[in-house]
């Protein structure tokens, strides 16, 4: 394997119950100029269903995206899907949105008004409401530009940061807005093995992420005995134990785990 750091697969090819959960951009996909552009490549969905069906294995996807667009892009039934960094699930077991993020919407829904009219000026900003969170995209806003769009932002987010109305996180080219609680990709992990049937073993938890907001699911995983891997080169400080280069090296390596888990 290219890794540079030994993931031990025989222990997830092993485990009698594997949870793998795995986020979406920049892990099985390329970062996109457009969420929209990064789809979901034949190879990888095939394998997805593959290990979704194979003996003991439980796939979660847990991305930023809302559930609707992660259903509607990767579009594989049985798979867990977790969105809005875990205040959304839609899973075989739970089905939640986060009670506290509902009530935030009508302020969020405001707030993306606010800043779609604010950021106009500026080319390349893109305001992208996702129902329970909204992102602010800068991925195209030119270097010239980036100053003004990061001003402009920091702006009209003051005063509900003031009154404790959103938290607001930063991503790759990304800025997200989230309602003021505590709970994130970790958390939704948490919950989603809370409601595996008190009859089965507990699954050996495995997850695969890119970047910042995969932080605390790392730490919660790495908690729980389980398997992190960061996806992305060095120097990049990261809690996962193991560290994949990128998609194509993600995919090898679930490739990998896929032919030990059907033999
Ligand atoms: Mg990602």
């Amino acid at each position: 394997m290219r890794s540079g750091w030994a993931i031990p697969t025989d222990r997830a090819a092993s485990a009698a119950h594997l949870m793998l959960c795995l986020d979406y951009d920049g892990t099985l996909v390329p970062i996109a100029p457009h969420p929209a552009a990064a789809t979901l490549d034949e190879q990888t969905r095939r394998l997805l269903r593959q290990l979704a069906r194979a003996r003991g294995v439980q796939v979660v996807l847990i991305s930023g995206r809302s559930v609707r667009d992660l259903k509607r892009t990767v579009g594989i039934r049985g798979l867990g899907y977790v969105g809005n960094h875990g205040l959304e699930c839609s899973a075989s077991g739970p089905r939640y949105v986060h009670p506290a993020a509902q009530r935030s919407r009508p302020r969020l829904q405001r707030l993306a008004r606010n800043l779609r009219s604010a950021l106009r000026p500026i080319r390349g900003a893109w305001v992208e409401d996702k129902g329970l969170t909204v992102s602010l995209h800068w991925r195209r806003v030119p270097p010239s530009a980036a100053r003004r769009f990061h001003r402009v932002v920091a702006e009209r987010l003051r005063p509900s940061v003031a009154q404790g109305e959103i938290r607001v996180t930063s991503g790759k080219h990304v800025i997200e807005i989230r309602p003021p609680v505590s709970w994130g990709k970790g958390d939704a992990i948490v919950r989603l093995l809370r409601h595996l049937p008190a009859r089965r073993a507990r699954p050996l938890v495995l997850y695969v992420g890119d970047d910042r907001t995969d932080e605390d699911a790392f730490r919660t995983v790495n908690r729980l005995g389980g398997l992190t891997i960061a996806v992305g080169k060095p120097p990049r400080r990261t809690a996962a134990r193991y560290r994949l280069k990128d998609p194509r090296d993600v995919r090898a390596w679930l490739e990998t785990l896929r032919r030990l888990r059907t033999r």
